[in-house]
């Protein structure tokens, strides 16, 4: 492809993605195919002499459509948003022509990760430096790390690979699903009776399952006191805390160590693009310092130069998203998501059937027909076979609760309304069916 056809096709590939936007709730969300359906679509080798551009144009409906979820269909409930703009993508394809190296941290898990490496690392050293002699596989095996039980899987996953104890911390509905400083104070003592060395705490502000926030201003405290490391996970609600009325979410900031949020899945910015902040900047790289000859240069120990370095390809993203949308559009991007979930909200609490599992802060809402869970779990296959609509489900307090997720950028109050007729009819069908 030289330049001349690169213009064509580019201006072509614009319009091909115009209209599937422009047209996707047309689509059925969630794909009618099984694992594997590829295999017979596609051949067993790449192509000998070169497909033309039109072949491979025209597989795109036969061959990858099929087995698309669509999660820009304003009739996906499903998980938490992933953020889509036109200025997101017009900034990626510039990013790819400049295609630049960006060493990026990535996404939330691997915030969490990197935290938690930097924290093993400040702990080894810290206790060396009073006990030199101490063997360093005899701190490690001590070491202790914490996160709430409701906290996202990659924190446990984070623990696997640091190779570190990683403890649950139990909430339950009393709690609104948040840790509270004294289970969190209860736990740190038992381990330090036991010998073992407490050294990380993850907290959240909006849980995956329930969009709970842990109580930071209570927490932070005691994580400082007693020298861990507290990480905040905000993947989710961080978004939210460019509107004024949602930063008191956020009181409690100032103990963290570090602190990450997605502007990928609520900020308009494409995936991937996750931002991190540490309060020490020493901790992290010098947790992390690789000093090979190859990578050297003159800003080495700048910080300004780490920044951009690290994240032209994600930076660029957001730099098209906040020029183009403003503060204001970006907040009036969140609050239409939160009234859209209070509107769903009301329109559960107005049916005497179903119930509602958690606080509806932000754009999630945890709800449930009044019953058991095998009627719920019926519910949400029936939702998701209907293929109109897609939902998620989580497990609170024993219960299977419906998550219905404020995704897509174009949802309006009509699909909102349209996807609660289609609930409430799947509803009445199941309860007719299972003793409830
Ligand atoms: N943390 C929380 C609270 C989440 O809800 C999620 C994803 O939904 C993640 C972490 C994982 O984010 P990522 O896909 O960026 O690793």
């Amino acid at each position: 492809m030289d330049t001349t056809e690169f213009r064509r096709r580019g201006k072509e590939m614009v319009d091909l993605i115009a209209d599937y936007l422009e047209n996707i709730e047309q689509r059925t969300v969630y794909p009618d195919v099984e694992p594997g359906y590829l295999r017979s679509l596609i051949p067993e080798e790449a192509p000998e002499d070169p497909d033309t551009y039109e072949d491979v144009v025209k597989d795109i409906e036969r061959v990858i459509m099929p087995g698309v979820t669509h999660w820009h269909s304003p009739y996906f409930y499903a998980y938490f948003p992933t953020a889509n703009s036109f200025p997101a993508m017009l900034a990626d394809m510039l990013s790819g022509a400049i295609g630049c190296i960006g060493f990026s941290w990535g996404t939330a898990s691997e915030a969490t990760l990197v935290a938690l490496l930097a924290a093993r690392c400040r702990a080894v050293r810290m206790i060396l430096a009073s006990d030199p002699q101490r063997p360093e596989t005899g701190i490690t095996s001590k070491l202790v790390a914490y996160s709430s039980d409701q906290a996202h899987c990659s924190v446990e996953r984070a623990g696997m690979i640091a190779g570190v104890r990683m403890k649950k911390i139990p909430t339950d509905q009393s709690d609104k699903y948040a840790v509270q400083g004294e289970t969190l104070r209860r736990m740190i003592q038992e381990d330090k009776a036991a010998g073992l060395i407490p050294f990380y705490f993850c907290a959240t502000l909006g849980t995956t399952p329930s969009c709970a926030f842990d109580h930071i201003t209570e927490l932070g405290p005691i994580c400082n006191a007693e020298k861990i490391w507290m990480h905040i996970d905000a993947a989710y609600a961080g978004s939210s805390f460019i509107c004024p009325e949602f930063r008191p979410l956020l009181n409690g900031i100032e103990f963290a160590d570090s602190f990450n949020f997605n502007a990928h899945k609520w900020l308009l910015v494409n995936f991937d693009c996750s931002t991190m902040w540490v309060k020490k900047r020493s901790d992290l790289i010098g947790a992390f310092k690789m000093d090979p000859l190859y990578l050297k240069h003159d800003h080495q120990e700048s910080g300004r130069y780490f920044c951009t370095d690290n994240s032209l390809f994600r930076s660029l993203k957001m730099w098209f998203v906040f020029r183009m949308y403003g503060l204001k559009g970006l907040q009036d991007y969140i609050r239409k998501h939160v009234e859209l979930a209070k509107e769903f909200e009301s329109l559960v609490r107005a049916d005497q059937r179903f119930e509602i599992s958690a606080d509806v802060v932000l754009g999630l809402v945890c709800f449930r027909l009044k019953g058991s869970n095998e009627v719920n779990e019926t519910l949400l296959k029936r939702i998701n076979n209907g293929r109109k609509i897609h939902l998620v489900p989580c497990l609170l307090s024993g219960q299977f609760v419906l998550r219905f997720a404020l995704c897509a950028r174009t949802t309006e109050s009509r699909h909102i309304r349209e996807a609660w007729r289609l609930i409430t009819q799947l509803a009445e069908e199941v309860m007719q069916e299972l003793p409830h």
